[in-house]
C-alpha cells in the first residue's frame, strides 16, 4: 500500500495501472494532490491488501496497520490535528473506492475518531454543539450500519420521531439538544443491537472502519453490480483515509456535487446540486431539497469561480468530462472526489464532439471514445410530440420530474426491486420500477425494469446514475407522485395508480403518463451524432451498404448514411396480395403458356419496385439478388391447408342446395390440388433443397422475368435521370458451372431489354458466397463473377452443420452455457472457421480478379466485433439493416484507427 505522495511518482503514464492500485478515487486524489487542487490530505491502502485480506480469510497484511498510523502522523503534521486528541481533534473518512467506479455500491465511514471525549473537546473548539452531535450521531449511525450491520432504518426511525416531538418537518429543523439527544439514542441502539459498546477509541474505529470497507467488495449488492457491469470480482477496493473536512459548520458551509457538463444532454456545465450547510451524504441521499448548482455563484461566488476554474483545469487534465465531489467548509472549497462522469449515449456523442472541437481530443479519439451501443441508442424507442400532446389533453399526464436518461420506456408498475426482477427477469413482463428514490440494493430490479420513475433525488441521484449506466429510460425528482410503498399505490391529483397498471416513462423530456404510449424510433438529427458519424467515415476503409427490399427502406437507410445496398430480397417482393396469387400460378401450372401469362402479369410489379430501390438509391449500387427460398413457402402452410379441406368437407356434407355442392366441390378440389402440388415440393432438406440458383436453372422464365425487370427499371430511372448501378447477384452457388450458365441467360435478357430501350447500363454480375465449396473454389467463381457477397447465414449453417433456424432454440444454446461455443455463431462471425473460408475465397478470388468487390450480407453485417473481423478480411463492404447502419460506420472507423 501506498501515501498519496508515494502515489505520485506512479502517476502520468501508467495511469491505468495506478487506479488499479489505488482504486479510482485515490487515484483522482493523488492526481489532484500533485497537480495542485485542494484536497483534504490523506492516504490510500491499496486494492492489493484489500486482496490479501480476502485471500487470507479476513486479516490485514502483516507491516499494513503499522503503514497505517505511520501515514496517519503525516495527516496530522498536514492538518496540525491529532487523531483522537481532545485539543484540536483530527477526525477521519474511511472511503472505499475500486479501479471502476461503483456508485454507492460499497461502504465509506464518516467522522471516525469521535467519542464523548473527543465531543466535548471538539464543541469547546467550534463552539457548535449542533454540529458536533450531528457530526457524532453520523458516526455512530454510519458505523453501527456499515461495520455492524444494523438497518439504517433503525437510525432514521429514531431521527423521524424526534422530528415529529419537536415539530420539525426537515433536519435543518433540529436544534443541538435534539442531536445530542439522538445521539445517545443511537449509542442505545447500538448497544442493544450489538451486544457491546459502540468503540471509544478511535483507533479501533478505524480498524473496524477498513476492515467493513475491504469486506464491502464482496456484499451482495456490489458483487450484483459487477456482474452486470462486467467488472472483475479479482480487482479488489482501495481505502481512502483523509481528514474531514465539514460542509456543516454553518451558513459559509456548503457540501455539492457537480459534473463539468451534463451528462444527460453533453451540454456545458456545470451542471448538479448541492445544500448549504450539510454533510456529502444528505445531497446524495435526496433526503433534503437541493440547490441547482447553478445557484452557488448567487450563494458563494467567489466559491463558484474557483469551482468552475478547476472543473476546467481537471478536464485539460483528463481530457474527460469529471464528476465531482466537493465541500465548502468555512469559505473554503475542498474536492473530495473526481472521476470520468457517467454520461447518456447522447451525451457522450456530444461531449466527444465537442470536446474535439474545443482541441482537448483529436477527432480519431472523439470517434474512438463513443461506443456502438452507444450509437445504438439513438435509435432506441422515444414517443412523439404529437402522442405526448394528445395524451397531455386527454389528462393522463401524471407527472414531471428530471430528465436524467433519455428513452420512452412502458410497463407495469413494481412498487419494489424484487417484484420488479420477478415480473421483468422471470416473467418478461414489461416493468416500470416506481420508488421515491432508490438506493444500492434496488439495482436488480433496476435491470430488469424497462424503465425507472423516482418521486425524490437529483440529477446525480443513485437512480439516475444507475439508469444512465444501463441506458434505461429514467425520470426521478417527480415531487407531485405521493407514492405510498405500504398500500402498493400512487397518486398524483385526484389520479390513483396501482402495481401491475400501466405507466409511460418519458426519460427525453421528463414526463410520466398513465397507460401505454405509442413510441417511435427516432431520426437522426442530433447534429453532434451527423458530426461524429461524418468524422468516423473519414478515418474508415470498410464501405457500409444496407439490406433493403422496399424503398422505404432504403431511403431511411441512405439518410443514415447507407453507400448502397448489399442485398435486395427481391421474392419479399412477391409477398404482396396482388401478387401472391400470380406466384401461386406460376407455381402450380404445368404449362409453359400459363407459367408464361403469370410471369408477364408478375413482372410490372417487379419492375416498379426496382425503379422505388433505384430512384432511393440514386447515384449508388444496388445489388439485386434473385429469387433463393424453396417454391413451398409461397405456398399455403400445409397444416393450413388440411384444417381447411376438412372445414370444407364438413359443409359438404351439410350443404344445403345443389349450386352451394358444386361450389364446394370446386374448392375442395383446387385444394386438394394445391395439397398435391406442395407435398411434390416438400423435400426433407428444404434448406438444402430446390433454392436460390437451382431454381433458377430449373425454372429460366422467372430468372429472365426478374432480369428483364431489374433492367427495364434500369433504363427507366436512367431515362428520369437517375444514375442506376444494378448489381444482379446469384444466391446459393456451389460451382461456377452454375454461374455460367445463369450468366449467358442473364446477359443475353439484359442486352436485349437496353437495346430495344437505347440505354446503356453499367452492371455488375456476381455471386453469394455461402457454401464452402464456393469458398474453397473462389478463383474459379471469380472468373465468371464480378462481386461476391458473402451470405454468412447460410455460410455459417453449412460450415457448422448446425441448422439455422432450429439451433437458436435447442442445443446451441446450451452450448453457450457450457461455454462449449464462446459465441453465438449465427450473432458474431466464427472467425476460425467461417473467417478462415472467407480469408480463402477473398484472397483466390482476388488472385484472379484483384479489383473483385467483396461484401458481407448476412446478420453479421451489422454486428460489431465481426466488422472489426470483416475489415482485417479486406472486405470492400459490410451491409446491414438500416438501423444498424451508423452503428457499422463507426465501427468501421474503430476498426481502422
Ligand atoms: P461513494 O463512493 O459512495 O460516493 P465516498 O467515499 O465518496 O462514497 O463518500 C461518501 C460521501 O462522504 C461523499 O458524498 C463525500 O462528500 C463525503 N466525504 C467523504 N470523505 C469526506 C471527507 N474527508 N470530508 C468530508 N466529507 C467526506
Ligand atoms: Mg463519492
Ligand atoms: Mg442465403
Amino acid at each position: 500500500f501506498s501515501e498519496i505522495e508515494k502515489a505520485e511518482k506512479y502517476t502520468g503514464g501508467q495511469w491505468d495501472d495506478v487506479r488499479g492500485f489505488l482504486g479510482g478515487k485515490g487515484s483522482g486524489l493523488a492526481d489532484m494532490k500533485r497537480i495542485g487542487i485542494p484536497v483534504p490530505p490523506g492516504f490510500t491502502v491499496t486494492t492489493e491488501a484489500c486482496n490479501t485480506f480476502i485471500s487470507s480469510g479476513g486479516t490485514f497484511p502483516r507491516g499494513m496497520w503499522d503503514q497505517v498510523r505511520e501515514a496517519l502522523r503525516k495527516v496530522e503534521k498536514a492538518t496540525g490535528k491529532q487523531f483522537g486528541g481532545r485539543e484540536n481533534p483530527l477526525l477521519l473518512s474511511c472511503r472505499s473506492g475500486a479501479k471502476f467506479s461503483m456508485p454507492g455500491m460499497m461502504d465509506t465511514v464518516l467522522n471516525i475518531g469521535l467519542n464523548d471525549e473527543v465531543a466535548k473537546g471538539l464543541i469547546q473548539m467550534t463552539g457548535d454543539e449542533r454540529f458536533v452531535y450531528d457530526a457524532y450521531r453520523r458516526l455512530v449511525q454510519m458505523f453501527g450500519s456499515v461495520v455492524m450491520g444494523i438497518p439504517d432504518t433503525a437510525f432514521e426511525a429514531v431521527i423521524a420521531a424526534t422530528r415529529k416531538k419537536s415539530g420539525a418537518t426537515t433536519d435543518a429543523g433540529l436544534g443541538a439538544s435534539d442531536w445530542e439527544n439522538i445521539t445517545e439514542a443511537f449509542l442505545r441502539l447500538y448497544r442493544h443491537r450489538t451486544g457491546g459498546d459502540f468503540p471509544e477509541d478511535p483507533f479501533a474505529q478505524l480498524r473496524l472502519a477498513t476492515d467493513a470497507v475491504f469486506k464491502s467488495w464482496n456484499s451482495r449488492r456490489a458483487t450484483e453490480y459487477r456482474n452486470a457491469a462486467g467488472i472483475p470480482h479479482t480487482l479488489g477496493t482501495a481505502v481512502n483515509i483523509m481528514a474531514m473536512v465539514f460542509g456543516n459548520m454553518g451558513p459559509d458551509c456548503a457540501t455539492g456535487v457537480a459534473m463539468t457538463r451534463s451528462g444527460a444532454t453533453g451540454g456545458p456545465g456545470p451542471e448538479g446540486d448541492y445544500l448549504l450547510n450539510a454533510q456529502g451524504e444528505d445531497v446524495v441521499a435526496g433526503i433534503r431539497q437541493t440547490q441547482d448548482i447553478t445557484h452557488l455563484r448567487v450563494e458563494m461566488p467567489g466559491v463558484a469561480a474557483e469551482l468552475e476554474e478547476i472543473a476546467r483545469r481537471l478536464e485539460s487534465h483528463y481530457r474527460d468530462m469529471q464528476d465531482l465531489e466537493f465541500t465548502v467548509e468555512r469559505g473554503k472549497l475542498r474536492i473530495l472526489q473526481t472521476r470520468d462522469g457517467k454520461r447518456t449515449a447522447m451525451a457522450a456523442v456530444r461531449i466527444a464532439v465537442d470536446m474535439a472541437d474545443e482541441g482537448l481530443i483529436s477527432r480519431e479519439e472523439a470517434v474512438l471514445r463513443v461506443t456502438p451501443d452507444q450509437i445504438d441508442f439513438f435509435f432506441h424507442p422515444q414517443f412523439e410530440k404529437k402522442t405526448r400532446t394528445t395524451a397531455r389533453e386527454a389528462g393522463r399526464l401524471l407527472a414531471t420530474g428530471l430528465n436524467v436518461s433519455p428513452g420512452a420506456a412502458c410497463g407495469m408498475v413494481a412498487f419494489d426491486a424484487d417484484l420488479a426482477e420477478v415480473w421483468g427477469k422471470k416473467q418478461g413482463k414489461p416493468v416500470i420500477m416506481v420508488r421515491p428514490e432508490t438506493r444500492p440494493d434496488d439495482v436488480h430490479g433496476m435491470l430488469a425494469a424497462r424503465g425507472i420513475l423516482t418521486s425524490r433525488g437529483g440529477r446525480t441521484s443513485h437512480a439516475a446514475l444507475v439508469a444512465r449506466q444501463f441506458g434505461k429510460p429514467a425520470v426521478v425528482g417527480a415531487a407531485d407522485l405521493k407514492i405510498d410503498i405500504g398500500r402498493r399505490e400512487m397518486t398524483a391529483g385526484h389520479l390513483v395508480i396501482r402495481e401491475g397498471d400501466w405507466l409511460s416513462v418519458d426519460g427525453t423530456v421528463g414526463e410520466v403518463y398513465r397507460g401505454e404510449l405509442e413510441t417511435v424510433v427516432p431520426n437522426l438529427e442530433d447534429p453532434w451524432l451527423m458530426k461524429l458519424l461524418s468524422w468516423a467515415d473519414q478515418f474508415r476503409r470498410l464501405r457500409v451498404r444496407t439490406n433493403a427490399d422496399y424503398p422505404g427502406d432504403a431511403e431511411r437507410a441512405r439518410e443514415y448514411g447507407a453507400e448502397g445496398i448489399g442485398l435486395c430480397r427481391t421474392e419479399h417482393m412477391f409477398f404482396e396480395p396482388r401478387r401472391l396469387p400470380l406466384l401461386h400460378k406460376m407455381i402450380m401450372t404445368d404449362l409453359p403458356v400459363e407459367r408464361k401469362e403469370a410471369l408477364d402479369a408478375l413482372l410490372p410489379f417487379q419492375r416498379e419496385d426496382f425503379e422505388g430501390l433505384f430512384r432511393a438509391m440514386n447515384g449508388k449500387p444496388v445489388v439485386c439478388r434473385l429469387i433463393d427460398p424453396p417454391l413451398h413457402e409461397f405456398l399455403p402452410d400445409h397444416v393450413a391447408l388440411m384444417n381447411e379441406l376438412s372445414a370444407l368437407k364438413i359443409r359438404l356434407k351439410n350443404a344445403a342446395t345443389l349450386e352451394e355442392l358444386d361450389n364446394l366441390i370446386t374448392e375442395i378440389n383446387s385444394r386438394q390440388k394445391i395439397l398435391k402440388r406442395l407435398e411434390s415440393l416438400t423435400e426433407s432438406n428444404p434448406m438444402l433443397g430446390m433454392r436460390g440458383v437451382r431454381l433458377g436453372i430449373l425454372i429460366p422464365e422467372l430468372t429472365v422475368m426478374q432480369v428483364r425487370a431489374i433492367f427495364e427499371a434500369a433504363c427507366n430511372v436512367t431515362r428520369e435521370g437517375g444514375e442506376v448501378y444494378p448489381e444482379v447477384m446469384i444466391p446459393l452457388t456451389s460451382h461456377v458451372n452454375e454461374l455460367r450458365v445463369q450468366r449467358e441467360m442473364l446477359e443475353d435478357e439484359a442486352r436485349r431489354v437496353t437495346e430495344a430501350r437505347g440505354v446503356r447500363i453499367g452492371y455488375k454480375f456476381g455471386t453469394m458466397i455461402e457454401t464452402p465449396r464456393a469458398a474453397l473454389t473462389a478463383d474459379e467463381m471469380a472468373s465468371c463473377a464480378e462481386f461476391f457477397s458473402f451470405g454468412t447465414n447460410d455460410l455459417t449453417q453449412m460450415t457448422f452443420g448446425i441448422s439455422r433456424d432450429d439451433a437458436e432454440t435447442g442445443f446451441l444454446i446450451r452450448y453457450l452455457r457450457a461455454g462449449i461455443l464462446p459465441e453465438n455463431p449465427f450473432a458474431t462471425l466464427d472467425q476460425g472457421g467461417v473467417g478462415q473460408l472467407m480469408d480463402i475465397a477473398i484472397r483466390k478470388g482476388r488472385s484472379v480478379r484483384p479489383d473483385l468487390e467483396c461484401g458481407i450480407c448476412g446478420e453479421h453485417g451489422g454486428d460489431p466485433a465481426s466488422i472489426l473481423l470483416c475489415h482485417r478480411l479486406g472486405l470492400t463492404y459490410v451491409s446491414c439493416s438500416p438501423f444498424r447502419v451508423p452503428v457499422a460506420r463507426l465501427v468501421a472507423a474503430h476498426a481502422a484507427l
